[in-house]
This record gives C-alpha cells, sequence and structure tokens, in this order.
C-alpha cells in the first residue's frame, strides 16, 4: 500500500474572517478549526503522517491548537497559498512520501471516507492527482457592469473544487518547483494545487464528495457550524456623586447639577455592562483588567472596557445577544437620553439597537440612591458562546 502525507496548510491570515484569530485557530464547538481538521485526517484511511504549514509568528496559535497530536515541527508558509504549499513540499522532500494529500485547514468537516476515496483515485492507473469536488447546483450568469446580466453559463461539467487534493509526490513538487520559477505574485498565484499540476500537463481527477466540506471564511461561517450555548450573567456597580456639572452613562455626556466620581470616567453603566459580559465568560471583573491603582485608566472614557470585555467574548466564538441595563438613581432623569444610550452601548458593543435595553428606576426616596448620594447600575448580558 502506498504511503501517504497529509500536508495542511494553515497559513492564510484570513482577511475575510475578521476575527482577533485567524479562523483555523478560532473555536468551533469549544475546540480550534485546525484541531477539528486534524482529527479528520487522522481518521482517513491511508494517511500516515501530518505536516501543518502555518504562517509566520502563528507558533503560539498552533502549539495550543496541536497539543493533541503527534505531529513534526511546522513549516513557514510563503507570500501566497502556492509558495506556503511549496515550502510544504520542500520540507517534505528529503523522506518523499509516495503521495501528499493537500488540505486546507479552514475544511474541518471533511469526511474520512471521502478523503480515501481521493487516495484511492489519484493511486489508479496513469492517473496524478485526485480533487475533491462538488458539481455546480446553481445557475451560473455572466454579469457586468452594473450588474445587468450578459448570459447563461452551461453548468453542465464545471465543478466546485475544494480539498483534499491528493498527488503523487515528485510530480506535484515538480509542478510546484516550475510554477514557482515563474515568478508569481500574490495576485498571479495559482489558487489551488490542481491548477500547479494542470500547468505542469499532469492528470488529475475529480472526485465527488459525499458530505459536507464547507470552509470556514467568515465569522458567521464558525457560528453557524459551531453548537453554541446561550448563557446569562450580570453586573453591578456604583459610583457616588462629586461636585460638577454633568455625568456619563452609557457613553452619553448628561448635564447635572454634580458629576460622578472614580478613577475613569466613573460610567457606571457602561461599568455594569463590562462586568456582566466578562461574567459570561468567566473572565473576572472590571478590576481584573484594568485596576485601578493604575494610572493609565484615570480620567479615560469606559467605552474602552466594555469594547475589552466584547472583544474576549468574541475571541471566544462568542456573540452577544442581548445587554439590559437599569439605572437607579433619583436624578438625572434617564428617559431624555434613553435612545442615545441605547444607539451609544449598541455601537460599543457591535449590536443592533434591538439587542440593548435601557430601563431607569428610583428607590422611592430609600437608601444611598434615594438620597442623591450617587447612582448604581445592574446590567443582564445574555450571550452564546460555542459549547465545550
Ligand atoms: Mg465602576
Amino acid at each position: 500500500m502506498p504511503n501517504c502525507t497529509a500536508l495542511i496548510v494553515a497559513a492564510g491570515r484570513g482577511s475575510r474572517f475578521g476575527g482577533p484569530l485567524p479562523k483555523q485557530y478560532a473555536l468551533l464547538s469549544g475546540r480550534p478549526v485546525l484541531w477539528h481538521t486534524l482529527a479528520a485526517l487522522r481518521a482517513a484511511p491511508g494517511i500516515d503522517r501530518m505536516q501543518v504549514v502555518i504562517a509566520p509568528g502563528d507558533e503560539r496559535h498552533y502549539q495550543a491548537s496541536t497539543q493533541d497530536f503527534d505531529l513534526p515541527t511546522p513549516v513557514l508558509g510563503g507570500t501566497s497559498r502556492q509558495l506556503s504549499v511549496l515550502n510544504g513540499l520542500e520540507a517534505l522532500a528529503g523522506e518523499p512520501p509516495d503521495f501528499v494529500a493537500i488540505h486546507d485547514a479552514a475544511r474541518p468537516f471533511v469526511q474520512p471516507a471521502d478523503i480515501a476515496a481521493c487516495l484511492e483515485a489519484a493511486a489508479a492507473l496513469g492517473i496524478d492527482g485526485a480533487v475533491l469536488g462538488v458539481a455546480l447546483a446553481d445557475t451560473l450568469k455572466r454579469v457586468e457592469d452594473g450588474g445587468v446580466i450578459a448570459g447563461t453559463v452551461p453548468r453542465r461539467d464545471l465543478w466546485r473544487a475544494q480539498t483534499p487534493q491528493v498527488f503523487r509526490f515528485e510530480p506535484l513538487l515538480q509542478a510546484h518547483r516550475a510554477a514557482a520559477a515563474l515568478g508569481a505574485t500574490e495576485e498571479t498565484a495559482l489558487t489551488d494545487d490542481a491548477a500547479v499540476a494542470e500547468r505542469a500537463g499532469l492528470k488529475v481527477v475529480m472526485v465527488a464528495g459525499s458530505g459536507d466540506n464547507a470552509k470556514i471564511t467568515t465569522a458567521e461561517d464558525l457560528r453557524r457550524a459551531s453548537t453554541m450555548e446561550t448563557r446569562i450573567a450580570f453586573g453591578f456597580d456604583v459610583h457616588a456623586f462629586a461636585p460638577g456639572s454633568g455625568v456619563v452613562l452609557g457613553g452619553v455626556v448628561i448635564p447635572h447639577a454634580q458629576a460622578l466620581s472614580g478613577h475613569s470616567d466613573a460610567d457606571v453603566a457602561l461599568h455594569a455592562l463590562t462586568d456582566a459580559v466578562l461574567g459570561s465568560i468567566g473572565a473576572g471583573d472590571i478590576g481584573t483588567h484594568f485596576p485601578p491603582s493604575d494610572s493609565r485608566w484615570r480620567g479615560v472614557s469606559s467605552d474602552r472596557f466594555l469594547r475589552h470585555a466584547v472583544k474576549l467574548l468574541a475571541e471566544r466564538g462568542g456573540r452577544i445577544v442581548h445587554l439590559d441595563l437599569t439605572l437607579i438613581c433619583e436624578a438625572p432623569r434617564v428617559g431624555p437620553y434613553r435612545e442615545a444610550m441605547i444607539d451609544s452601548i449598541a455601537g460599543i458593543a457591535g449590536v443592533g439597537h434591538d439587542r440593548v435595553s435601557v430601563k431607569a428606576t428610583t428607590t422611592e426616596g430609600l437608601g444611598f440612591t434615594g438620597r442623591r448620594e450617587g447612582i448604581a447600575a445592574q446590567a443582564v448580558a445574555t450571550v452564546e458562546v460555542p459549547r465545550t
């Protein structure tokens, strides 16, 4: 039986993904996308070894994603996908496998049986490679400038090429070396290995995929693919009044006969919301991240605290479902500023207005808020995070 090494291309920066992490390291159902991809490849009959190609600087993310696997040192990628694959092939060339199965790290749903089918097809007599793909189901249109349809493209014989793409190792290495010698730029580089093989005159066949082999391209793809759980967390804060001429609530400046005292801008509303969001992921409280002893936070606008909490949530693949805020004070009156506060909080948290609620109440003259000594705020954050 011929041996086959899986070469996993994880060197992309994922400009369309937009998250804090490259998509291959983002969490899918509690584990990095790359972890799922490696698990699928390891389960495929015929794959003997795995080699990952990563972007320089991603070593820490790689280590965190691959602890469950026995892997050689990752190869560093180049300035295009084509050059990243070439680097990977050159790293294997010292001890060349019979076949190489090149696979995108961002395709974690690949079925082990489909990988095996590609290997079997590539190993057929007179064939150099095999590509997993899907026949086109949608009608194809050619569209001119201005969006006018210029014609319908016959879709018969048209397929979408995915990965894995399995090739006899030596001919593919030669094809990649020849393609690199032509000096393709980032723009003109070939976008899959079958194109490199085709240019070299190799014979490559298409294998119909059996399952969902979707590529994770956007954060929305990741959310759709993850099993999410809902979490609800609470935040509370109080700031005392001090001499001044206005308060900041929810990022909105409200004229008032007093100000709120505090280390930052004393935005009690954003502080309660920040603690609620941090609580949803068990990430401590606002003081953990922005200690009052640190002079960097003196007088700063509190929107940065909430932004930071939302970023931590996003880094775990989570998102805010709803934020509910209650302000407790006799004055100032919140009602006239409610819509502005909703706008402000929605903007800071990166959610729609319909996902933010601002309420206010008094304590009927009772207690410290009733004595107009300060303002209290309660917040409830409802979030979705990948199930772990
Ligand atoms: Mg506070």
